[in-house]
């Protein structure tokens, strides 16, 4: 078979979709450079996803999928609940721990492999919430690579931040973060409740000390980003980590980075399908007629990704404000915090009148639950997009080379937006969490900043502009003098992954 002649890679995701996308997304990129096979393992439902995002006809055909079982009931979780998308966030925890009890059967799944090829993989290349993964694979005479689905820069703030426990003297402000310099100092407001709050002892942060330090001591780091982007980040990971980091970015798919090829909406409704698993609330055709009824760079794209909802008063006070801004808009609305995240939608959510009067008047469009962001994104009408900056939603966007309204909410988001404004200078911040009161004005105030095509607006339009040319020269193939970073950085993986058989050793 092929995976006896050219090797094995096994891959192990975590159960959220911002992670299992990404990783597919690699998978595709390591059946396309190289001649590896690759196994997908993951637990019965997130498998199903990945099942219903693979295509049937050749180009997967080196990607298999592999099914851990879910020892739910070990940590109290109800069945379907595989998924962050499927549990409050106090429940998150749970998933995390049992994360852990995939470990012996990830060690059958490698003997298995071991058995078949005559050899054990070449690698696992495993989340990096999975640190547990690091040991159990070394003993089976396998490499252990961590794949980070964040950048380089956000995954270092937050690793250091978990590492360095407590945060939670009140006198000060702003501080350092271990590994960054003292310019980059963080304010309070940055750290996520978890983080805020931590101490050694609680859930949260038992896991991640113990299973980012575990990760730390892996083989080789992948990175979704792209080393021209974020210097500052790669050159602060490397020194932290001192392991190789392979900045293969951007994971999106191909033809988001050719803008000149004009795709038919049937087989962009196919290739979103398979990039994110989810049928949109509004068709992609309504999304599209929107688009094309508005000018170049003229529409706000809003989303919080596919775990995070705003309050009900920064729901209201965001309706008002995107109304009195006059800007056309397409919002992805869900139930905010406090109703049921499966519940249905309720127009007590919003001012009195406000869906007629921006459907009516072609303002607005709202999409219920889910959109078809990649396509939103890649239209000539959007001008910016209002976002948790979820590391995905990041990528997906400046490759587009659409400026960011941030809106950080938990997890990285908030090292994520820190560097865009900071470091990239294409993303002006509207407030921070879930906790803290935005009112309409502030919200028009920013909108009217970010649209305007000259001044501030059009020059953070410019740098996203100059981002995406980056990201798209990093994905170059060619010959060695033509290839870009991210294929070279693939290269170097399998470099030292093949290094021992290379070597004879
Ligand atoms: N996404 C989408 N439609 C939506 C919301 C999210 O297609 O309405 C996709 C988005 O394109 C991205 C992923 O879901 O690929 C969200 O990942 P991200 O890292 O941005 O945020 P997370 O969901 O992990 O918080």
């Amino acid at each position: 078979t092929q995976s006896q002649s050219h090797g094995h890679i096994v891959m192990l995701p975590f159960m959220a979709h911002g992670h299992l996308i990404p990783f597919l997304a690699l998978a595709r990129r390591i059946r396309h450079l190289t001649p590896f096979v690759v196994t997908l393992a993951t637990t019965p439902l997130n498998l199903r996803y990945l099942r219903s995002t693979l295509s049937p006809d050749n180009n997967d055909s080196r990607i298999h999928l592999y099914e851990l079982p879910f020892c739910s009931s070990d940590h109290g979780l109800p069945p379907d609940t595989e998924n962050t998308e499927n549990l409050p966030p106090d429940r998150i925890p749970a998933l995390f721990h049992s994360s852990v009890s995939l470990a012996a059967p990830v060690e059958r799944l490698i003997s298995d492999i071991t058995s078949k090829d005559g050899r054990p993989p070449l690698c696992v290349i495993s989340d990096v919430f999975f640190g547990w993964s690091v040991d159990a694979v070394r003993r089976l005479g396998t490499k252990s690579i961590t794949f980070t689905t964040g950048g380089a820069y956000g995954t270092l703030a937050y690793i250091s931040l978990w590492l360095h426990l407590p945060h939670r003297s009140t006198d000060v402000e702003e501080f350092s973060v271990p590994g960054f310099p003292e310019r980059c100092r963080f304010h309070r407001s940055q750290l996520h409740r978890f983080i805020r709050e931590a101490d050694p002892t609680d859930e949260w942060s038992k896991f991640f000390q113990v299973q980012l330090k575990l990760s730390l001591a892996s083989d080789g780091w992948f990175c979704n980003s792209v080393e021209e982007i974020e210097p500052l980040g790669f050159d602060l990971l490397r020194k932290y980590l001192k392991l190789p980091v392979w900045a293969i970015g951007p994971l999106v798919p191909s033809h988001m980075l050719q803008k000149s090829s004009p795709v038919s909406p049937k087989s962009r409704i196919n290739s979103l399908q398979k990039h994110t698993g989810k049928v949109p609330g509004v068709s992609l055709e309504k999304c599209l007629d929107f688009l094309n009824s508005h000018r170049p760079n003229s529409v706000l794209y809003i989303s919080f990704g596919s775990q995070n909802t705003i309050s009900p008063s920064q729901m209201m006070q965001l309706a008002i404000g995107l109304e009195s801004s006059g800007k056309p808009f397409i919002w992805v609305i869900r139930p905010p915090l406090g109703f049921n995240i499966k519940g249905e939608f309720r127009p007590e959510w919003l001012p009195p009148g406000f869906k007629d009067r921006v459907t009516g008047s072609k303002q607005g469009l709202l999409v219920w639950n889910w959109a078809p962001q990649l396509d939103i994104l890649s239209h000539d009408s959007t001008g910016a997009f209002l976002s948790h900056c979820g590391w995905n939603s990041v990528m997906e966007c400046l490759s587009q080379g659409v400026p960011i309204i941030g809106w950080p909410m938990a997890a990285e988001q908030a090292y994520n937006a820190k560097m865009m404004v900071e470091e990239m200078g294409l993303c002006v911040e509207l407030t921070r969490g879930v906790e803290s009161r935005i009112d309409a004005e502030e919200v028009n105030r920013v909108i009217e900043l970010v649209m305007e095509e000259e001044g501030k607006g059009g020059e953070m339009r410019k740098r996203a502009k100059s981002v995406m040319g980056q990201m798209r020269e990093a994905m170059k193939e060619g010959g060695d003098d033509e290839k870009g970073s991210s294929v070279k950085a693939m290269d170097e993986f399998v470099r030292t992954i093949l290094g021992d058989s290379m070597n004879g050793s």
